[in-house]
Parts: C-alpha cells; sequence; structure tokens
C-alpha cells in the first residue's frame, strides 16, 4: 500500500502549482546553473530576464504542470537563441571552398581532418585538405596524418612561406585533381594578434571562400565570447564549429558565442577519434545545457517547496477549522489530476474497506465542482457567509437544485466537524465527510 501511496501522492505533487515567487527563486537558481556551465555573465542574466518575463503570470502560474512548462519555456528559449533549427552546410558549389580560422590549439586540423573525412563518407564529396599554417612543420605533418587515416588528399608546400599563395595554388591543384571541396587549415596563435587576423583576412580576400569557419574550443568558457567577437569583426565568418565537446564539457561557449556574434553554429566536434564530428542541433545543445545545469531538477524543488507550504497553510487552516471552498475544490481538482478517484481512495489509510461498495463516479464531482464555480471568492473563502438567498443564486448559476445545493452545504459542514476531529489525516477526513 505505502508504495502505491507514495507513487499517487508524487503524481499530487508533480501537478501541483507554482506562485510567483518560486519562479523568481527558481530564475535566480537557473542563472547560476548557466554561469556554472560557462555561459557569460551578461548573457545568463540577458537570458534569464527573458524567460522570467515569459514565465511570470497567469500561464505558469495556472498550469496544470508549471514544473514542466517552466522547463519547457526554459529549452524553447534556449533553443530559438541557438539558432532554433539546425543551420545549413553547403557544398553544391564546385569547388566549394571552406577556410578553417581559430586560435592555436583550438582543434583546426584535427577538425578539418574530421570534416574531410564527413564530407567524403557521409556526403560522397572528393575533398582536398590544404595545409596552410607555414610556422609549424609539425603541423603540416599532422595533416598529412590525418589525410592518410581518413583516405583524402593533402596539399602542402614545404618550403614557401607565403599561405596566400598556397592556397591559390591549391586551389590550381584542385581543378586539375577533380577535388569538389578544398579545405584549408590556417595557422593559429595563443591569443588574437594583427599578424594572424591579416594572414587570414588576405587568404580570405584572395580566394573568396564559400564557407568560413571559425574553430573554437569549448572548453575556454567565458573568453570564447571575446575571441570570437574579434574573429567575426575581422573575417566575417559563416559559421561556429565548438570542438572538445567531450564527455561532460559544457556547452556553455555555445550559447555565449551564438548570443554575441549571431552566427549559426554548424559542427560540434568531440573526442580525438576522426569520426566524431557532428552536425550541430540547438535543441540537442539546449538539454545539454539544461541537463549540465540541472535545470530541470532546480524547477522540481522549487515546486516542492511550494507544495509543502501549501500543506503546511492547509493544515493549519484545518486545525483552525477554516477549510474552505477553494481549499476544497483545489484538493478536488489536484486528486481528480490523479486518475480514478475510487482506486485513490482504495489508497487511503482506513478508507479503503468502507468504501468498497460505494459508487464514487467522477460526475458526482462535477455538480459539486458547479456549485463551487459559482460562488464569490469571498463566498468560497468564508463558508458560513452563505445566506439562503446566496444558495438560491448558487443553485442557478451551477444549474442545480436548491435542494442539492442545501445538502452539498451540510455535508460540507460535516466534512469540516471531521476535519477538527482527524487533524492529522486532512484527506482521509475529506473523503470520509465526502463519502457519507
Ligand atoms: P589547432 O592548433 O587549432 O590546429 O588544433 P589541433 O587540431 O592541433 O588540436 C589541438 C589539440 O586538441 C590536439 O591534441 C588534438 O588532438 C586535440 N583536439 C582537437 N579536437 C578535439 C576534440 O574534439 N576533443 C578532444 N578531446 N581533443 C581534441
Ligand atoms: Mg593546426
Amino acid at each position: 500500500l505505502s508504495d502505491r501511496l507514495e507513487s499517487a501522492f508524487k503524481n499530487l505533487k508533480g501537478e501541483a502549482r507554482i506562485s510567483e515567487l518560486n519562479i523568481a527563486n527558481t530564475v535566480k537558481d537557473i542563472r547560476r546553473a548557466l554561469l556554472d556551465a560557462d555561459v557569460n555573465y551578461k548573457i545568463a542574466k540577458e537570458f534569464t530576464d527573458k524567460v522570467k518575463s515569459k514565465a511570470t503570470g497567469e500561464k505558469v502560474i495556472n498550469a496544470i504542470s508549471p514544473g514542466q512548462l517552466m522547463v519547457k519555456i526554459v529549452q524553447d528559449e534556449l533553443t530559438e537563441l541557438m539558432g532554433g533549427t539546425e543551420a545549413s552546410f553547403e557544398t553544391n558549389a564546385n569547388p566549394t571552398i571552406v577556410l578553417i580560422a581559430g586560435l592555436q590549439g583550438s582543434g583546426k586540423t584535427t577538425f578539418s581532418g574530421k570534416l574531410s573525412n564527413y564530407l567524403k563518407t557521409k556526403k560522397g564529396k572528393r575533398p582536398l585538405l590544404v595545409a596552410a599554417d607555414i610556422y609549424r612543420p609539425a603541423a603540416i605533418d599532422q595533416l598529412h596524418v590525418l589525410g592518410e587515416q581518413v583516405g583524402v588528399d593533402v596539399y602542402s608546400e614545404r618550403e614557401n612561406k607565403d599561405a596566400v599563395a598556397i592556397a591559390k595554388n591549391a586551389l590550381a591543384y584542385a581543378k586539375e585533381h577533380a577535388k569538389n571541396v578544398i579545405i584549408i587549415d590556417t595557422a593559429g596563435r595563443l591569443a588574437v594578434d594583427e599578424v594572424m587576423m591579416t594572414e587570414v583576412a588576405n587568404i580570405k580576400n584572395a580566394i573568396n571562400p564559400n564557407e568560413i569557419l571559425f574553430v573554437v574550443d569549448s572548453m575556454t568558457g567565458q573568453d570564447a565570447v571575446n575571441t570570437a567577437k574579434a574573429f567575426n569583426d575581422r573575417l566575417d565568418f559563416s559559421g561556429v564549429v565548438l570542438t572538445k565537446l567531450d564527455g561532460d564539457t559544457r556547452g556553455g561557449a555555445a550559447l555565449s558565442i551564438k548570443y554575441t556574434v549571431n552566427k549559426p553554429i554548424k559542427f560540434v566536434s568531440s573526442g580525438e577519434k576522426l569520426d566524431t564530428l557532428d552536425v550541430f542541433y540547438p535543441d540537442r545543445m539546449a538539454q545539454r545545457i539544461l541537463g549540465m545545469g540541472d535545470i530541470t531538477s532546480l524547477v522540481e524543488k522549487a515546486q516542492e517547496q511550494y507544495d509543502e507550504e501549501k500543506a503546511k497553510k492547509l493544515e493549519k487552516k484545518i486545525r483552525k477549522n477554516q477549510f474552505d471552498f477553494q481549499d476544497f475544490i483545489d484538493q478536488l481538482q489536484q486528486i481528480k489530476r490523479m486518475g480514478n478517484l475510487k482506486d485513490i481512495m482504495g489508497m487511503l489509510p482506513g478508507v479503503g474497506k468502507a468504501m468498497k461498495d460505494v459508487d464514487i463516479s467522477d460526475d458526482a464531482f462535477k455538480g459539486v465542482e458547479a456549485m463551487i464555480n459559482s460562488m464569490t471568492p469571498f463566498e468560497r473563502a468564508n463558508p458560513d457567509s452563505i445566506t439562503p438567498s446566496r444558495r438560491q443564486r448558487i443553485a442557478k448559476g451551477a444549474g442545480k437544485e436548491l435542494s442539492e445545493v442545501n445538502a452539498f452545504m451540510k455535508q460540507f459542514d460535516q466534512m469540516r466537524q471531521m476535519m477538527k476531529m482527524m487533524n492529522k489525516m486532512p484527506m482521509a477526513g475529506m473523503m470520509g465527510g465526502l463519502g457519507g
């Protein structure tokens, strides 16, 4: 029994309402969670302000499952912010020229290898990898190794120290060898600097790429915003690649970058294996960020606190014999949401046996609901105020006979009497009163 009861009450809890105060607190928690997920402070604040204004007000407060709705609002907002539906990566041009830019160590060369593998195996393309990193011979070797692993040709010129010339020569080579996608891996520096920017900008101007992808390490968190901005100001790139999104790396950088430069994130890369490249799905990233900050459980917690507050208030009211029609209909609605009334009553201690042969249909409650709905808020809160003339009006409003309203009033009064005696079991007391 206790198992079934527990699960029933769990459901009840899940359906409980949420207060405005709780929304405010939850939003605060969400902001903290976003910061923990490496989202830029300013962006986290603007984002949660938006969520708050959407969540506050009737819609969430009166929702059947406010917690779920709240989570949905956050997730929708996140998804929207990160670009709605997935961004396209067009490779129809022949050749399609893709320029790869980013800081040193961000994962450009690895990504170039992954992208060529992706285009070859998934899109049936004939890619060419181009080593335009003229500063580190090791970088050229690295690209050759990757190219060999995925079976893609690599173009390089070890003696040439002019990246623009290399890129131009590579285009000619591609044409000769019928390559239809050209991926140009460039040199990066540890920090944004003028020489690097000028070099990439010069390559851009010389070859007019179809796509310029900015590669960024998702573990750089807050810094990613400034780097993205610097590269975008200079290159006006067409898309972002998030690398090193392995294991429990947080996706906060995705949110910050998208928000700052408003360019689509096109690929996410995780792990060092060459087949771990994925097209970017905004909704998945939203879920990841949500999951990382465990926002779902934050919302649930807020709701539980609210339920506790509410239960305590109710208990107090019952003890003081102030249980009113509003409390009654709240309880009734919660119980109804739990499912079959008779089953639920059967779970309540001491009620099961007594209820065995009583027919309780949902219809019986409909009449009661209609009567309470015909009461004014004042009448609901003050059951003793309901005079005979008020009863007449309520009967009319509910489409009931006066005698039915009188009978219900009497039952409700008896119920309150019983509650006085059964302080510890408000639900059972209420049920007992109803059944009689
Ligand atoms: P580049 O300087 O921008 O060309 O960066 P590299 O491609 O050389 O990558 C720098 C380091 O990061 C290397 O050790 C890579 O193996 C590693 N790396 C690149 N991408 C990923 C990734 O998605 N996940 C992990 N775990 N490591 C990566
Ligand atoms: Mg490199």
